[in-house]
């Protein structure tokens, strides 16, 4: 069942229920009231109509002083100023004493005569005052009338009556008792209201909100917060609400940026793929149509193919490569190298390349020993290619030419490669992303080629050798890549070096 109708069936009791528990409880009173009440032989009394009982009970506590009396000390029936006092007292609550020696009364604590009523006063030892119950009177007035018999001091017999009208008291007692029943539902009612707006303000509103706010989320909203309005646990339900509809945006944001992102890379990958093919495919439509006439052009153009051949490969392969790092699979062959052999070796592999791009190059090795360094060789050569091409890419001169200094220092427990160009250079502020992958400066997303995977796959491999890959870059002046590789353990290089 939903919370909002749970809440609704609840607050609905909440203020019906104390109402109607109320009357339950009223109308079981007059019930039990109306068995134990006073009745002169015509029916029983309601509580709530002439208020017989609670007249009853008004003179109660002074009907059992007269019993006491009666009993333990009959003579003071007999003063005048003690009967007089109790009188008053009576007077007080819509009743007065009569009080009758034989069959004449010689005391009525009250003005006004009820003839017919005293005539109709019970006699010395009535039924009424054995059992101390009271008589009910209903004509031709209504009276309840209590009666208590005792002994004169001269052996006459006594009666003391206790006379409560009926008729002046019970429409006060009504509006009282009227009064004290629309006070208690009136505050039945608060209460249950407040109970319901608390409902309300802690509950049901604060869920409302969060139900729209879901609601806006499915029609794609994820700029709004759902308001908190309450400090208990669904407020605390809204904020993490709120936290969640912030990690969504930003993680939907990072998708879009992700999906552009390969977007760009398909695009870029099939431009890049396509200008050696149109090569390829221009140099052996050449061939075929006998172009290539001499041995020294077909030499030409066979190696031109090849060469395009060996970029798109390149291309290929950092794509494939890209795909392992998500899945971290890169296949590693980890060897002990001999570092400056392996740099003098991928030096002269590179050097006919860079020729080609009409760049120069200078080596400086400034290895102060021999030292091997645990490297896959083939994936390190992956990093070099990377970096170089990218010198050659972004060169200012445009393929007309530029500088690489590759650079290989001894730092102690590692050595530090450099590779520094006098290219185009990095901006400030594209220098902290070079590394991430598919990030292209804006100044290489309008030139052509470049996968943006080129830099992210070098960082990825050199962590994976347990080094740090860095730049620096001035705008115009050229960039420096840094890389470093952990030397192999000492003692192993003395035991190779001694
Ligand atoms: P790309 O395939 O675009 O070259 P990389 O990951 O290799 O991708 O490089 C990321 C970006 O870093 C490049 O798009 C380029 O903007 C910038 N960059 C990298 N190397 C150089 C460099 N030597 N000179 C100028 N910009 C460079």
């Amino acid at each position: 069942m939903k919370i909002l109708k749970q809440v609704r069936l609840i607050v609905f009791p909440a203020i019906v229920l104390p109402l109607v528990m109320v009357l339950i409880a009223l109308v079981a009173l007059n019930y039990s009231y109306s068995k134990s009440l006073y009745t002169n032989g015509t029916n029983n009394v309601n509580y709530f109509t002439n208020s017989t009982h609670m007249v009853d009970e008004l003179t109660a506590d002074t009907f059992a002083e007269i019993k006491r009396i009666a009993k333990d000390d009959p003579e003071s029936l007999e003063n005048e100023d003690y009967i007089e006092k109790v009188n008053e007292s009576l007077n007080t609550r819509y009743s007065y004493l009569i009080v009758r020696k034989d069959e004449k009364i010689i005391y009525r604590g009250t003005d006004q005569k009820h003839k017919k009523i005293e005539k109709m006063l019970p006699a010395y030892g009535s039924v009424i005052a054995r059992t101390g119950n009271g008589m009910l009177v209903s004509k031709p007035e209504n009276f309840l009338i209590k009666q208590q018999d005792f002994i004169f001091s001269d052996s006459s017999e006594g009666t003391v009556f206790i006379m409560s009208n009926l008729d002046n008291i019970a429409p006060k007692l009504q509006i009282v008792i009227n009064q004290t029943i629309c006070a208690i539902m009136i505050v039945l009612f608060m209460t249950s209201t407040i109970l319901t707006w608390f409902m309300f303000k802690e509950f049901v509103r604060p869920i409302a909100l969060l139900k729209e706010g879901t609601d806006r989320i499915r029609e794609g909203d994820l700029d709004t917060d759902v308001e908190i309005v309450s400090d208990n646990e669904i407020g605390d339900l809204c904020i993490s609400f709120n936290e969640m509809r912030e990690e969504l945006k930003s993680s939907i944001n990072d998708r879009m940026r992700y999906e552009q992102d390969i977007r760009d890379l398909i695009s870029n990958i099939s431009h890049d793929l396509k200008t050696p093919l149109t090569a390829i495919k221009g140099y052996s439509e050449a061939i075929i149509d006998g172009v290539a006439n001499t041995p020294e052009k077909m030499e030409r153009y066979i190696k031109t193919i090849h060469s395009k051949a060996n970029d798109m490969d390149v291309l290929l392969n950092e794509l494939s490569i890209a795909s392992k790092i998500d899945t971290n699979t890169i296949p590693y062959n980890f060897e002990r190298i001999d570092i400056e052999e392996y740099f003098a070796d991928c030096i002269e592999e590179i050097s006919s390349d860079l020729e080609q791009k009409n760049m120069d190059f200078a080596f400086f090795n400034y290895m102060e020993e021999k030292c091997r360094v645990v490297a896959d060789p083939e994936q390190l050569k992956r990093v070099i290619n990377n970096i170089i091409s990218n010198s050659c890419k972004y060169s200012a001169k445009k393929g007309k030419g530029g500088h690489v200094n590759i650079r290989l220092k001894d730092m102690e427990s590692y050595v530090q490669v450099e590779i520094e160009d006098d290219g185009i250079g990095i901006s400030a502020k594209d220098l902290p992303n070079i590394f991430n992958r598919l990030y292209r400066a804006d100044t290489s997303r309008s030139s052509s080629g470049g996968s943006g995977l080129g830099l992210s796959i070098s960082k990825k491999i050199i962590e994976d050798h347990g080094g740090h890959i860095w730049a620096s870059s001035k705008v115009n002046t050229g960039t420096t890549i840094y890389f470093t590789l952990s030397k192999a353990a000492e003692y192993v290089e003395e035991e190779e070096y001694e």
